[in-house]
């Protein structure tokens, strides 16, 4: 399978930071896993027209469950769609934890993701706290099954473990300890889509992923590529991380 390099942008960067998507598509003209970027919903539209003809590929960092109405300040995948995005993260840590987003919505903004021809980058990760209590795959495998959405495929699905304590800090699991969650995960999933979907969904690693540590990572079984967040903004940092893939 191809594997995924996703940067998340989260709130950061302006039109000025455009010119990271250009440099980054200079030095990794023919990369060799897909390569994705996630601006801020402002950036989308101008992101995909710097990207078109590139492999970049542009996705949302959110949408909202329905296609239009009264939801003052949100924007719907549809939307997200015609501004030039593939692609939407959904259900991040941080919009869990600042918007409090559950399992059920996640999981209905990723079926109307689906609907709309995105491909929804779902993220689950445990606490530190619920790490330390031994509850990582308890809290995984309740995030995993609430919140894909019927309907979902290795085309349209793409599954982000991330752990929140991970995310940010510098810290990381160590590498069996990625390396077994994300087995469960494809177990879970094999449970939930069946064998020949869940083969081919991709699962990313996010939490600190940096150029020093991308490789090792990579390397891991049933590690299809990583969410990148702080090291996403740079193209030198990002594009080292795709040349790690
Ligand atoms: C993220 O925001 O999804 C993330 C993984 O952030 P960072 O790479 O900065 O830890």
């Amino acid at each position: 399978m191809r594997k995924l390099a996703a940067g998340n942008w989260k709130m950061n960067g302006t039109a000025a930071n455009l010119t990271e998507v250009t440099a980054l598509a200079q030095a990794h003209p023919t990369p060799a896993c897909d390569v994705l970027l996630c601006p801020p919903a402002t950036l989308v539209s101008r992101m995909a027209d710097v990207a078109r003809g590139t492999a970049i590929k542009v996705g949302g960092q959110d949408c909202h469950a329905k296609s239009s109405g009264a939801h003052t300040g949100d924007i719907s995948a549809e939307m997200l769609l015609e501004s030039g995005a593939s692609y939407v993260i959904l259900g991040h840590s941080e919009r869990r934890t600042d918007h409090g987003e559950t399992d059920a919505q996640v999981q209905a903004k990723a079926a109307a993701a689906l609907a709309a021809g995105l491909v929804a980058v779902v993220c689950i990760g445990e606490t530190e706290a619920e790490r330390d209590a031994g509850r990582t795959l308890d809290v995984v495998g309740t995030q995993l099954h609430g919140s894909v959405p019927d309907g979902a495929t290795a085309a349209n699905l793409v599954i982000a473990y991330e752990p929140v304590w991970a995310i940010g800090t510098g810290r990381t699991p160590t590498l069996p300890e990625i390396a077994d969650v994300h087995a469960f995960i494809r177990t879970r999933l094999t449970a939930r889509i069946g064998q020949q979907q869940a083969a081919g969904v991709r699962l990313l690693y996010g939490g600190s992923v940096k150029p020093s540590n991308a490789t090792e990572i990579f390397a891991l079984p049933n590690v299809d590529g990583a969410l990148v967040g702080g090291a996403s903004l740079k193209a030198a940092d990002f594009g080292a991380i795709i040349s790690a893939l």
